[in-house]
C-alpha cells in the first residue's frame, strides 16, 4: 500500500510539472505515523449486511468493521482505513443514485451568514437557522496551548505534550463543527417543501480578505471554509433527494433596499436596514428578499415572482416598487 501510494505521489507530481506548475513540490520524508491510510479499490473488501471484511495477509486477526444496517451500500468504488487521533475509521465511497429534479414552483432563498442563515420561502415566511460555534469555545484554549508550547523547545517531552493536546483540541472543534454542519444542511434540506434553494454566490476569500471584516469573522471564515462547506452539503444532499441548490451572484443584496432599489452603506455592525421609502427591515431578512428576488426575475419566472410578492403583502411586509409586468406584457422574443 506504501509503495503504491509512493509511486502514485511521484506520477502526479511528475505530472504536474511536465505540465508547468512550479509549485509542484515532490514527495519528502514521512515518519511511519504517517503512513495510517490503507486503501482498498475495486477488490480486498467484502460487504455483507452490517459488516465490512477487508483483505490482508500480515495477521490471523479478521479485518472486520461493523456498520449499521441502515447503510446500504450501491456500487462500491473503494473502500479505506485511516487513523484520526486513537480512532480508527472504515470510508466507503459508493454510488447512490440522485433522484431527478422537478421545479414545483416553490423557492427557499438564503442568506448565508457566519452567525446565522436567514431564509424566505416563496410563502414569504422566515425561518432563521443560528449557527452553533465551537470555534468560539476552542479558540482561546487553542491559543492557550499554541503559546505554552511556544515556550518549549521544539521537540522536547514537554513541547510534545502541547502538541498533541494541540491537535486533540483542534481536532475536537473542527469535528463538532462538520458535525453541526451535517446536522443543519440535513434538517433545511428535509423540512423544506422548496425543491428549488437558491443561496448567493459568495466568494468566501474575498470576504476574509475584505479590511472591513472584524478580525473574529476572519478567523472563522478562513479557518472553516464554513460557508461554501454549508453550501457543498447543502448541494449534495438536496441532489439525493431530487431537490437543486442554485448560487446566483449575491452582490449588493445587502445592501440594496427590496422596496425601492436603493443602496445604503451597511457596514457589518448594522443590523437593521432603514430606508427613506419607509422600509424598516433586518439586514439578513432585506437581503433574502433580494436573493429571491433577483433569482425569480433573472430567471423570469414571473408568475412564481408575482405570487412571491403578493405573499409578502399578505404577511404585511413591504413589497418591491417595481413591480413586474405580467407575462403577457413581456417583450417576445422571437428566434
Ligand atoms: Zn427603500
Amino acid at each position: 500500500m506504501t509503495l503504491r501510494q509512493l509511486d502514485a505521489d511521484y506520477r502526479s507530481f511528475f505530472a504536474l510539472k511536465r505540465n508547468g506548475d512550479k509549485t509542484a513540490k515532490s514527495p519528502r520524508f514521512k515518519g511511519k505515523d504517517d503512513f495510517t491510510t490503507m486503501t482498498y479499490n475495486q477488490s480486498g473488501f467484502k460487504i455483507e449486511k452490517g459488516k465490512v471484511t477487508l483483505a490482508q495477509y500480515c495477521s490471523k486477526t479478521p479485518l472486520t468493521f461493523e456498520v449499521p444496517e441502515k447503510f446500504v451500500f450501491g456500487r462500491v468504488f473503494q473502500v479505506s482505513v485511516f487513523h484520526d487521533g486513537d480512532d480508527y475509521y472504515v470510508s466507503v465511497v459508493y454510488e447512490k443514485a440522485a433522484m431527478a429534479y422537478v421545479d414545483n414552483g416553490l423557492y427557499q432563498a438564503f442568506d448565508l451568514g457566519v452567525t446565522k442563515q436567514s431564509a424566505v420561502n416563496s410563502h414569504g415566511k422566515f425561518v432563521v437557522f443560528k449557527n452553533s460555534r465551537p470555534d468560539k469555545y476552542w479558540n482561546p484554549i487553542v491559543d492557550a496551548l499554541q503559546s505554552r508550547r511556544a515556550h518549549c523547545r521544539k521537540g522536547s517531552r514537554k513541547w510534545k505534550h502541547f502538541h498533541k493536546a494541540l491537535k486533540k483540541r483542534k481536532r475536537k472543534c473542527s469535528n463538532q463543527t462538520w458535525d453541526f454542519q451535517h446536522k443543519l444542511t440535513r434538517k433545511i434540506v428535509d423540512n423544506t417543501r422548496a425543491n428549488t434553494i437558491i443561496v448567493g454566490n459568495l466568494n468566501v476569500k474575498g470576504m476574509a480578505q475584505s479590511k472591513q471584516s472584524c478580525s473574529g469573522l476572519n478567523r472563522s471564515t478562513q479557518n472553516n471554509g464554513f460557508l461554501s462547506r454549508f453550501v457543498w452539503f447543502l448541494t449534495y444532499k438536496a441532489q439525493l433527494v431530487g431537490k437543486k441548490v442554485i448560487e446566483i451572484d449575491e452582490r449588493n443584496t445587502s445592501k440594496r433596499c427590496y422596496v425601492c432599489g436603493r443602496e445604503h452603506d451597511m457596514p457589518l455592525s448594522r443590523r437593521v436596514m432603514e430606508c427613506d421609502c419607509g422600509n424598516v427591515v433586518d439586514r439578513d431578512r432585506n437581503s433574502a428578499v433580494a436573493t429571491m428576488l433577483r433569482f425569480l426575475s433573472q430567471n423570469a419566472l414571473w408568475t412564481g415572482y408575482q405570487q412571491f410578492v403578493g405573499n409578502l403583502r399578505k404577511t404585511g411586509l413591504p413589497t418591491p416598487k417595481l413591480e413586474v409586468h405580467s407575462q403577457e406584457a413581456l417583450p417576445l422574443r422571437v428566434g
